[in-house]
Parts: C-alpha cells; sequence; structure tokens
C-alpha cells in the first residue's frame, strides 16, 4: 500500500467505524449550527466532554444564539462558566459574539479567515468550525488528535513538531464527509487511543498503526518531565459590614490575571500588606483566620487563608463595593466556597 492509500485508508476506516461506535448525540450534535459548535468547541478546549455537558445546556437554555449572548452582560456569562475553569474562554466569546454582532449582523462568519481573527480561536478551533459546522475540508489539531496522529505515525522528536503534525493532520482529510471524519478522529481520540492503555485491539486503524506495529504504544507520545507546579501564598479578606452582615467587600479583578472580570475578595500576598491594608483604610484590626485550604491550578498550587472581619463602619474603597452574599456573584470557585461557608453559617 503506498503513501496515499494509506492516508485514504485512514480516513474510510475512521468513517466507517465511527458509525456504530463514535459519538452521535451529543448536544452540540444535534440540529447543528455554527454558534453551537462553536460555543462547544471552546468549552471543550483543555477540558473533558463529561464535565462540558451540565455548563453546556446551561449556556445553550440562556443563550440559545448569538443575539442573547452578545446583548448579555459579560458578568452573567462568567456567572455560568463558574467551575469551567480558563475563564478567559468565557470572556473571548462575549467579546467574538460582540463583534459578530457588529460586524456579521448576528450572522456566524462563514470564511475561515474571518473566523480565526475571533478572540479565543486559533487554528484547529477555527478548523472544526470549518469542518463541523460547514461540512468544509479543513484539519484539526486538538489534544486527542495530536495524540493518535503521533501514534499512528509513531512521530518522536521536538523538531519542528507542530508543523509537521498540522500537515500530517491535512495529509489525512478526505475528499467528502469532512464533519464525520473531524467528529470521528476525535472520538477515536477520547475513547480508544486514550492517553494511557490504547485499546488497540478494537482500533480501526491498527492494521496501518506504525506504533502498534513498532509496540511503542505506550512510549509514544514521548512523557514530558512534569512541570514543578509553583506554590504561591494567598490571604483572602473576608469583611463583613458591621451594619449588615450579609454584605460583604470585594472588587472585580482586572481583564488579565488568573481570574479575568471575576469578582474576587480583597487579596494579598503577604501578612504585612493586608494588615497595612486593614489600618490605611480604618477596617477594624480584630481578625480571625476563618479557613486554610489549598486550591490547585494547572500550574499554580495556591495556599489560600481567609482572615474574617468586620468593617467599624460604612467604609467606601475606591474600586471596591460592598456585594450581597445571596446575591449571584460571578465569582472563581474558591471565592465562591468561601461564600457559600458564610451564607450557611448566616442562615
Ligand atoms: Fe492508537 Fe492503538 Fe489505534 Fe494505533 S492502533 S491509533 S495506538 S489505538
Amino acid at each position: 500500500m503506498n503513501g496515499k492509500d494509506q492516508k485514504n485508508n485512514f480516513s474510510y476506516n475512521l468513517i466507517s467505524w465511527h458509525k456504530n461506535n463514535g459519538r452521535h448525540n451529543l448536544p452540540w450534535q444535534l440540529k447543528i449550527n455554527p454558534y453551537k459548535v462553536w460555543v462547544s468547541e471552546i468549552m471543550l478546549q483543555q477540558t473533558q466532554v463529561k464535565i462540558v455537558l451540565p455548563y453546556y445546556e446551561k449556556f445553550i437554555k440562556k443563550y440559545p444564539s448569538i443575539k442573547e449572548l452578545s446583548n448579555s452582560p459579560l458578568d452573567d456569562v462568567l456567572k455560568l462558566w463558574v467551575g469551567l475553569g480558563y475563564y478567559r474562554r468565557a470572556v473571548n466569546l462575549h467579546k467574538s459574539s460582540q463583534i459578530i454582532k457588529k460586524q456579521y449582523k448576528y450572522n456566524f462568519p462563514k470564511i475561515y479567515d474571518e473566523i480565526i481573527k475571533l478572540p479565543g480561536i486559533g487554528k484547529s478551533t477555527a478548523g472544526a468550525i470549518m469542518s463541523l459546522a460547514y461540512k468544509k475540508k479543513y484539519p484539526i489539531l486538538d489534544g486527542n488528535v495530536k495524540r493518535v496522529i503521533k501514534r499512528y505515525f509513531a512521530v518522536i522528536g521536538n523538531e519542528n513538531l507542530e508543523k509537521n503534525l498540522w500537515c500530517l493532520s491535512e495529509s489525512l482529510l478526505p475528499n467528502k464527509n469532512n464533519d464525520i471524519y473531524t467528529q470521528s478522529i476525535m472520538d477515536l481520540g477520547s475513547l480508544v487511543c486514550t492517553k494511557t492503555n490504547p485499546d488497540c485491539k478494537i482500533c480501526p486503524v491498527q492494521k496501518n498503526c506504525k506504533s502498534y506495529k513498532l509496540n511503542l504504544t505506550n512510549k509514544i507520545p514521548e512523557k514530558l518531565a512534569p512541570k514543578r507546579k509553583k506554590e504561591i501564598k494567598l490571604y483572602l479578606l473576608l469583611i463583613q459590614n458591621s451594619l449588615n452582615s450579609n454584605l460583604i467587600l470585594m472588587k472585580k479583578n482586572s481583564s488579565t490575571g488568573i481570574w479575568p472580570n471575576l469578582w474576587n475578595l480583597p487579596n494579598f500576598s503577604s501578612k504585612s500588606i493586608y494588615m497595612n491594608f486593614l489600618k490605611t483604610n480604618k477596617i477594624s484590626n480584630k481578625i480571625v483566620i476563618y479557613q486554610n485550604f489549598t486550591h490547585n491550578l494547572t500550574h499554580i498550587i495556591m495556599n489560600v487563608s481567609v482572615i474574617k472581619t468586620k468593617s467599624i463602619n460604612n467604609i467606601t474603597i475606591d474600586k471596591y463595593y460592598w456585594k450581597n452574599i445571596y446575591d449571584n456573584i460571578a465569582s472563581s470557585k474558591p471565592v465562591k466556597s468561601v461564600i457559600i461557608k458564610l451564607t450557611e453559617e448566616l442562615s
């Protein structure tokens, strides 16, 4: 079999396999439209399908089209994202929806070069939208697809890796049924050619898989030495209003950083800095350690201490607001957990 036949064979076998073994009933696969494909692809970046499902359902219920999304305040979009992580995705979805509203009159663009210019959309996401929503011949290269291609061609080494993988991904594309092919290679990566213990016995492309033939399936992809996570200390101040204990002092994060645009408790990297904040703003210095916990992010371990105190009066501090803990506040998961604990104590 020559190289061309082998590649054609790859897509043909995958598409046939997908008919009975792939996923057909994911909510974004039913009554496909570019908006739904876009939202699902953004949610699926670095997140597994089973985690995305309930968030996707809630999101589409509230924002069934670009119109509702673009006309909603960002805060409401972020509220739906709490717990899903990588909040910049929500900020970019919202920003893109406003661009689509203005430049394309609420119609999702149909041209690759226009799609890829939208915030938060890279080459792979744009390719997935072109393929899944518009049935066009475009390659994708998400984490699952990378793994399948690396194993199938036994790709080792890092030189020009990204460029080579894109070429290989493109070379495998069939001339028709591109939407089914894209879904099937994603499904193969997630259901069969899994990170650990790929199920080669049932794999539709096993016959020509180089890693399988060379017994390298557990060596490819090559394992990178795990990066050591940076540990940081974070102090969160839980400052209740002395006139109304349902009110706590909060500030909105900037649009950059870990939790962009989310409401946060006053936060500091050291005890001396938060003591200085309390003193400068004439907030009571009667403090108690309310909670200690660890919060893990992909690259950081946060050792969080929550310090509770009460303001001596209804103070005002620039950029800080009194927020009612019983309101649905768009905040990060750890801050939300502190607020929930307080509401439970007060009720
Ligand atoms: Fe992956 Fe195994 Fe299939 Fe090769 S044969 S593509 S390693 S599941």
